[in-house]
């Protein structure tokens, strides 16, 4: 088993439509939080993000905010974190949530959700990174990027076993068990 003590959480800085999204954000920091796992995130207090840190911080879970500069100035930090640091870039803030963490998990959420998660996904496939990723696949929400990946995999563009090594569950205790077991694909990328 595979020993994770901080996730990497990329989520929605918009909360999304309808309370399932919500319930699942805030399953998650209650989750994560309640096993000892403390929390790397963007640092707001915006959207599912702010659900998720008011969520682990009721459950008494740690917190490790990374914002930019531009966007602290905005006001967008989050109050009540563990730890908050202000950073140059977003491309220096995606390399320091992928040092502070174990594992990854992308809730629902927007371009910035997904782009987080590909980077994070695509360094554990070149084998820079053996930190596994997982998609939180609330309400079914990420079954269209799940097929294209499929698709990716039929036109022979991504390795079956690369395909495989992203843990998918709708609920956060079965994500987290999933990302404990994981292991690094052996199989190349290149085809
Ligand atoms: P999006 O999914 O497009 O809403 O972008 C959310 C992702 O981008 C999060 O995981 C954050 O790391 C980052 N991000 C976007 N907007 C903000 C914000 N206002 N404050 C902090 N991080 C943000």
């Amino acid at each position: 088993m595979r020993q994770i003590k901080t996730v990497a959480v990329f989520c929605g800085s918009n909360a999304g439509q309808g309370e399932d999204y919500r319930l699942a954000a805030q399953a998650l920091g209650t989750a994560l939080a309640g096993r000892g796992i403390g929390i790397v995130y963007g640092g707001t207090h915006k959207g599912l993000m702010g659900v998720l840190a008011d969520a682990a911080l009721d459950a008494g879970g740690a917190l490790h905010g990374v914002i930019t500069q531009r966007l602290f100035d905005k006001g967008h930090l989050h109050p009540s974190l563990s730890v908050q640091e202000i950073v140059a870039a977003m491309s220096v803030r995606k390399t320091r949530m992928l040092e502070l963490a174990d594992a990854c998990i992308a809730l629902p959420g927007g371009v910035g959700t997904v782009e987080e998660f590909m980077e994070a996904w695509t360094l554990n496939q070149l084998g820079d990174l053996d930190k596994p990723v997982g998609l939180l696949n609330v309400s079914g929400y990420y079954q269209p990027f799940l097929t294209f990946l499929d698709g990716m995999v039929k036109e022979r563009f991504l390795p079956q076993e690369h395909r495989d090594s992203i843990s998918v569950a709708s609920e956060p205790e079965a994500l987290i068990e999933l990302l404990m077991r994981a292991t690094a694909p052996t199989a190349p990328k290149w085809l």
